[in-house]
């Protein structure tokens, strides 16, 4: 892999370039992160220490719009893998055509170790530093990595007070009572699930005979799994950050689910309790989840876990991203060679910052939607720009991830083209 995360997904727009007649203005703007902030948060400990955090947002490109994207709170946060992640939101609010432009923010901590008033106190100093970096109509943050909603409402409330004003749109994934949307926390999930949903129909593969394991079982990974197992799948296998469980027969998910949620990690169920005299499983590490002789592989965790390490050893048939950057580039290639079909993140986990969208709607028109509007309006929008990407990608008889990217650079090179270009200038060549 490249030296940096950064460089690594630079790779994906050299790519598709190839495959575009944008202007070179458009080609060359689209390479630099519009603007980056670094700051150092201070925050008093419950013990009376004084610590300071690294903290950072990136807007990548706002020609579509104010720059959207989530907020990470994680020991590996650096301004590279930030800068990447504003990046690949930049291309996945175009490819789903959302009034946005691309952003992503992030702490340097390990959550767990933090009590809840100091989270508290963290977050809202976050805001204090990048307040005049964010806005309604300028940045909009949002949930990522070991943030939820809670932390999303102490933001909104702190940029409120700064500003004096009540300011919901300012972030999404909110809660509910305090301007979230309905279907927003499971969002990403459901989102992946119509994407799933819509290339198994085209290559003719029905649930029950479909296996599928999941890396991940966090928001998205734990919903993912269940959408999956209620809809017929048999997801086979499941991990967290601790370890991996696997039934060749199939897990009972909403059982695991339960079972995490009352605080034990996926490893606590290794023949200790109920759940594991219902499923017969084996234990086996993340790395062999990976490995699995099944269908559909589902990252769902963090960037980089299927690499030129372990390409070579990957038997799934279909994998679908629903972490951002799972698979880096050079794995990318040999899936290619070995005919494995990958479908990209800023396709595949593009329902979380949709149904974001729906939720800035709702906070600037005041009005509210059902859980039912929202869903059909994400199903609307997730099989719409899967089939548009389908078809690109058949047309040129490219990969789903650089179709992807394909469609996303024809709708910024569009924008960008539109306030004027060499070409335009000197030439008189409009771009169609
Ligand atoms: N963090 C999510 C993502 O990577 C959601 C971003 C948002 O809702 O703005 O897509």
């Amino acid at each position: 892999m490249s030296d940096s995360l950064f460089a690594d997904a630079s790779q994906r727009l050299e790519q598709a370039l190839k495959f575009v007649s944008i202007s070179d203005d458009a080609a060359e703007h689209l390479k630099y992160p519009k603007a980056s902030l670094a700051v150092s948060i201070p925050v008093r400990m419950d013990d009376g220490t004084l610590r300071i955090f690294q903290g950072y947002r990136v807007r990548y490109d706002d020609t579509r719009g104010p720059t959207k994207g989530g907020v990470r709170y994680h020991p590996n946060v650096s301004m590279d893998e930030v800068q990447s992640l504003a990046f690949w939101m930049t291309f996945k609010c175009a490819v789903l055509n959302l009034p946005f432009g691309g952003a992503k923010g992030g702490i340097t901590l390990n959550p767990k170790e933090l009590s809840k008033m100091e989270l508290e106190r963290l977050s809202r100093g976050y805001v204090d530093a990048i307040a005049d970096f964010i806005g309604p109509d300028v940045d909009i943050p949002a949930p990522d990595v070991y943030t939820n909603p809670m932390i999303m409402g102490w933001m909104m409330d702190q940029y409120s007070i700064i500003r004096r004003q009540i300011t919901p749109a300012v972030v999404t994934g909110k809660p509910l009572t305090m301007g979230g949307s309905l279907g927003r926390d499971t969002a990403t999930a459901t989102g992946a699930f119509f994407v799933i949903e819509s290339i198994m129909s085209k290559v003719d593969r029905l649930p029950q005979e479909t296996t599928v394991a999941v890396q991940g079982f966090g928001n998205a990974g734990a919903e993912i799994a269940e959408l999956l197992s209620k809809a017929g799948y048999k997801v086979v296998a499941v991990s967290d950050s601790q370890g991996a469980v696997y039934s060749k027969k199939g897990l009972d998910i909403a059982k695991i689910r339960q079972y995490k949620l009352s605080s034990k990690g996926i490893k606590a169920l290794y023949c200790q309790d109920t759940v594991c005299h219902i499923d017969e499983h084996e234990v086996i590490s993340n790395e062999e989840l990976l490995t699995l002789d099944v269908d559909i592989l589902i990252p769902a965790a963090l960037e980089n876990q299927i690499n030129e390490a372990n390409v070579k050893d990957i038997k799934a048939k279909y994998i679908f991203e629903v972490a951002n950057g799972p698979v880096s580039s050079a794995a990318d290639r040999i899936l290619e060679e070995r005919g494995i079909y990958v479908f990209p993140d800023i396709l595949v986990n593009a329902g979380g910052v949709t149904v974001s969208y729906f939720e800035w709607v709702q906070n600037r028109s005041g009005l509210y939607w059902t859980l039912k509007e929202v869903n059909q309006r994400l199903m609307e929008k997730m099989v719409e720009e899967t089939e548009k990407i389908w078809a690109i990608s058949q047309e040129l008889a490219i990969p789903m991830r650089t179709a992807a990217y394909v469609h996303a650079l024809n709708r910024l090179g569009e924008a960008i083209n539109a306030k004027g270009t060499r070409d335009y200038y000197i030439n008189g060549r409009v771009y169609a």
